[in-house]
């Protein structure tokens, strides 16, 4: 069994940073290390990645943007893949599940994950008026949370931020 890192490229600067979301970056490079880092988890569990669960990943890895379930089916319908929404459906919740793609709830739309196969609680910076959407590790944020929480006598299992604002280049655009 080849574990879920076996695999994966060397680390890349510029993706291990959330902030290259907001700034001019390679980002082929960015995406096509994330979707070699999926290939790499989905087979560590015996599953695969089906040519729609694939292009769907690959949809959602074009931009540090979110996209929307009927974006995805729209691209997918075009692309001859079916244009019945569980088509679109179905692709998302494998990637959601497996921890490729994440919802983003404030949007209702979906981002790929640039990290995954890695243990994170992710905190997204969500632009309002560009949509782009940078995932940060979240590691000071969730310890923080853990700790409130514990105040309480509560186990956190899962956690999601999302924080609205404006990236650099819409500030500078306002
Ligand atoms: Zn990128
Ligand atoms: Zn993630
Ligand atoms: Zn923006």
């Amino acid at each position: 069994m080849v574990d879920a890192e076996g695999s994966s490229a060397p680390a890349c600067p510029g993706c291990a940073t959330p902030a290259a979301a907001f700034s001019t970056h390679d980002h082929a490079h960015c995406a096509a290390g994330a979707l070699a880092r999926a290939g790499a988890v989905v087979r560590a569990r015996g599953l695969r990645l089906t040519p729609v669960r694939e292009r769907t990943l690959q949809i959602l890895l074009e931009s540090h943007r979110a996209l929307g379930a009927y974006d995805v089916l729209h691209r997918l319908a075009a692309e001859g893949f079916g244009n019945q929404p569980p088509v679109a459906y179905r692709a998302l919740d494998f990637l959601e599940e497996h921890g490729l793609a994440h919802r983003i709830r404030r949007l209702n739309a979906f981002a790929a994950c640039l990290h995954p196969g890695e243990v994170h609680a992710p905190v997204f910076l969500i632009c309002t008026a560009c949509n782009r959407v940078a995932e940060a590790p979240g590691t000071t944020v969730s310890a923080a949370l853990t700790g409130e929480a514990a105040t309480f006598g509560f186990a956190v299992e899962r956690m999601t931020v999302e924080a609205l604002g404006r990236c650099p280049a819409c500030q500078a655009a306002a």
